[in-house]
């Protein structure tokens, strides 16, 4: 890889923060530089700093460390991703023979300039013990792949040359920050330092040079590599297998079994579901088929940073004669092995030093499927995501590392001390749980008011949504809004067409290979057509039957296999409508219509019982939208409704206001929380119709 250091585009970030002193600019530029390059650091690895003086608030000079937050994602780093640290103080802790984490973590604290300001890389001690004023920490494959070796120190050494000093892996914090200032002071012309299992720094006056110097040590380690590996295969495949891409609907069954027999309930005894991160590029395939496959799967981390994302073992599944009917079994029987052998790691680990610790959940986060490729989990988008880029690169670093040699698994003993650091444990704990945390939605119709309104609601409970709609230009509308709202991933769109069987389960498989599988079904796609039944033409009766009947019935039926895989149960929320039980003249398709997918919802709520699948319907009348998402429905009937009444629009929203009990404006938001409610089970309740009208003694349920 090329040096991207660029003098403009150093001189722009200069620029672009006139407020900040200059070297920070640069410390923002080129630890952006490290983060852009996913085979250097993966996702909140790696840390950078920078050392400079200021005057405090007496007018004394006062030197700082200005260091990476913990976790701060170095890609997109911002000068407050920085935390700014007493350095002369941190420079003091080099006296100590030790520092306990509780102790380590609340100094951290106290060296803080800002109270207020981001926990400080753990790796703080180690750049404030260097002297150069730019230090710089990446966790680089190539580096990985050697000291992975049996002899891996002594090929970094032939590989870097003399400018590069070389320890055997230390666990950070304290004791990695004396043993690498040690070596720095034994000799000072060393450019870098490389620590075995774990990655590279490097260091220099300016940021373009201890950048550069990280580039350079990097490539000299992956030419090594390549001049070791010189045109042999990376896989071994075994004679009597020809790899092969399995059929992509297989992949979707793959995605809601695996989600399905890792959902289990958290401390507080909530269903805790996973997101699943599909990754099924050529080379993972051929890894899948490989006779290398199983090792790949049990070795461990490259690096203990990463244990906490992936755990430190994979699972791996042969390719079986009839997946799809022992699928759910075979799995469970895997996901049962490993957790038993991660109670067994964590009992022999923690009994070694007495220490009272809480065991994580023993659940596997990488399956790597024999002709389908990896299966990432993780509790947000974001963490499966990151779970499965970290699980790509070790699986290709390992097949490296196998055909230069032999890869050594860490032990188990520094894995432990990683996983089980409160340091990394808090960079890993989650935030406060949402309602509907971990769970995939579907809402059909969601190009039109209610479906905006069900789906922002939905996203602020915290599920994932996926909108769909046949109007792409109205949903990608839709999508838009909500995508300023919510954190990337969050949120899928897939235009997709209710009445068409085939389109919705095609749907519904894209969806599984996405996010993983689906939880909640809104069923909300519907249309109008005013006439009288004299005057209502037999095709615009099929045209709506079509949309509002078979269209739910299409919906409903094709999550039922998937309900089936996943096991955990599910919610159907039918938006069925007030009409339904008090019908109006000229309106007979689109009331007809809707009362029969009421009453198939109420089929489905005795059928899905058995499943834990609970069927509920919500009930709307009179929902407008507003001047930036319209109702569907009432841009086609409101104009007829207006006329027919002698009002405007306003006019028309006050006299729907005015004929409920309640005078209330029925907003879609409603309608919204009224899904949320239903999608949350916290009351045992299916078949059940619930208005959102504001009071229609009509239309009261019965
Ligand atoms: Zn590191």
């Amino acid at each position: 890889m090329a040096s991207a250091y660029n003098e403009t585009q150093a001189r722009n970030f200069i620029e672009h923060y006139p407020n900040i002193a200059k070297e920070l600019a640069l410390r923002t530029y080129t630890s952006r530089l490290i983060g852009a390059d996913p085979n250097l650091v993966l996702h909140g690895g790696g840390n950078t700093s920078v050392k400079l003086n200021h005057k405090n608030i007496l007018g004394e000079d006062q030197a700082i460390l200005f260091v990476k937050g913990s976790g701060v994602n170095l890609a997109a780093i911002e000068p407050e991703g920085f935390v700014a640290l007493n350095l002369a103080f941190l420079k003091k802790f080099r006296r100590l023979d030790k520092l306990d984490e509780a102790e380590m973590e609340n100094q951290l604290q106290i060296c803080k300039l800002q109270p207020s300001a981001l926990s400080p890389s753990v790796e703080s001690f180690l750049h404030a013990f260097l002297p150069h004023r730019y230090v710089d920490h990446c966790h680089a494959d190539s580096i990985l792949i050697l000291t992975g070796q049996p002899k891996g120190l002594d090929m970094v050494r032939d590989a870097l040359g003399p400018r590069a000093a070389v320890l055997p892996y230390c666990m950070s914090g304290l004791p990695l920050a004396k043993k690498v200032a040690a070596e720095y002071d034994r000799n000072p012309d060393l450019e870098a330092i490389v620590i075995g299992n774990h990655g590279i720094f490097t260091f220099g006056e300016d940021a373009a040079t201890s950048y550069n110097r990280m580039i350079d040590c990097v490539n000299r380690a992956a030419a090594f590599i390549k001049s070791k590996i010189k045109g042999k295969a990376l896989v071994t495949l075994p004679d009597d297998l020809t790899p092969f891409q399995a059929d992509k609907s297989l992949a979707a069954v793959f995605a809601q079994s695996i989600r399905g027999a890792s959902a289990h309930p958290d401390p507080d005894g909530r269903l805790c579901r996973f997101r699943v991160e599909f990754r099924s590029t050529p080379d993972l395939v051929e890894a899948s088929f490989a006779k290398e496959a199983p090792t790949l799967c049990d070795s461990g981390v490259l690096t203990p940073d990463h244990v906490t994302h992936t755990k430190n073992h994979y699972v791996y599944i042969r390719w079986l004669p009839d997946p799809v009917d022992d699928l759910g079994l075979t799995l469970r029987r895997e996901i049962d092995q490993f957790a038993a052998q991660y109670h067994r790691y964590f009992k022999e680990q923690a009994g070694l030093d007495g220490r009272r610790r809480q065991e994580s959940d023993p659940f596997p986060r990488v399956f790597l499927v024999q002709g389908l490729g990896l299966f990432a989990l993780g509790l947000s988008h974001r963490e499966a995501k990151a779970t499965a880029d970290i699980a790509e690169h070790t699986i290709r670093a390992k097949l490296q590392a196998g055909a230069i040699g032999t890869y050594v698994p860490m032990a188990a003993s520094h894995i432990f001390e990683m996983e089980y650091w409160r340091l990394q444990q808090k960079k890993a704990t989650p935030g406060p749980r949402l309602l509907l945390q971990g769970q995939i939605a579907l809402v059909t119709g969601g190009g039109g008011a209610i479906g905006y309104g069900i789906a922002d609601r939905l996203l602020a409970a915290g599920a994932a949504v996926v909108l769909s709609d046949i109007d792409e230009s109205r949903l990608q509308k839709v999508c838009a809004v909500l995508k300023d709202r919510y954190p990337a991933g969050e949120m899928e769109s897939i235009p997709f067409d209710v009445t068409d069987f085939r389109s919705v389960t095609s749907a519904y498989e894209e969806i599984s290979r996405r996010l993983g599988g689906i939880d909640l079904v809104v069923p909300n796609a519907g249309i109008a057509h005013v006439a009288r039944i004299e005057d209502l033409e037999p095709q615009q009766l099929d045209r709506v039957i079509d949309v509002n009947f078979k269209g739910t019935f299409n919906t409903i039926k094709a999550a039922i296999p998937v309900f089936k895989r996943q096991g955990t149960g599910g919610n159907v929320v039918v938006i069925s409508s007030k009409n339904v039980f008090d019908p109006g003249a000229a309106f007979g398709a689109y009331s007809a219509a809707k009362a029969g997918a009421h009453q198939i919802s109420k089929i489905a709520a005795l059928e899905l019982a058995p499943l834990g699948v609970r069927v509920n319907m919500i009930n709307p009348d009179a929902v407008f939208g507003d001047e930036n998402i319209s109702s569907q429905l009432w841009d086609l009937i409101g104009p007829d409704r207006m006329k027919s009444r002698g009002l405007d629009e306003k006019g028309l929203q006050e006299y729907y206001r005015n004929r409920n009990l309640l005078k209330a404006q029925v907003l879609a938001e409603h309608v919204g929380n009224a899904v949320v409610f239903f999608a949350s089970n916290q009351t045992p309740t299916t078949g059940a119709s619930l208005p959102v009208d504001g009071g229609i003694p009509a239309a009261f349920p019965r």
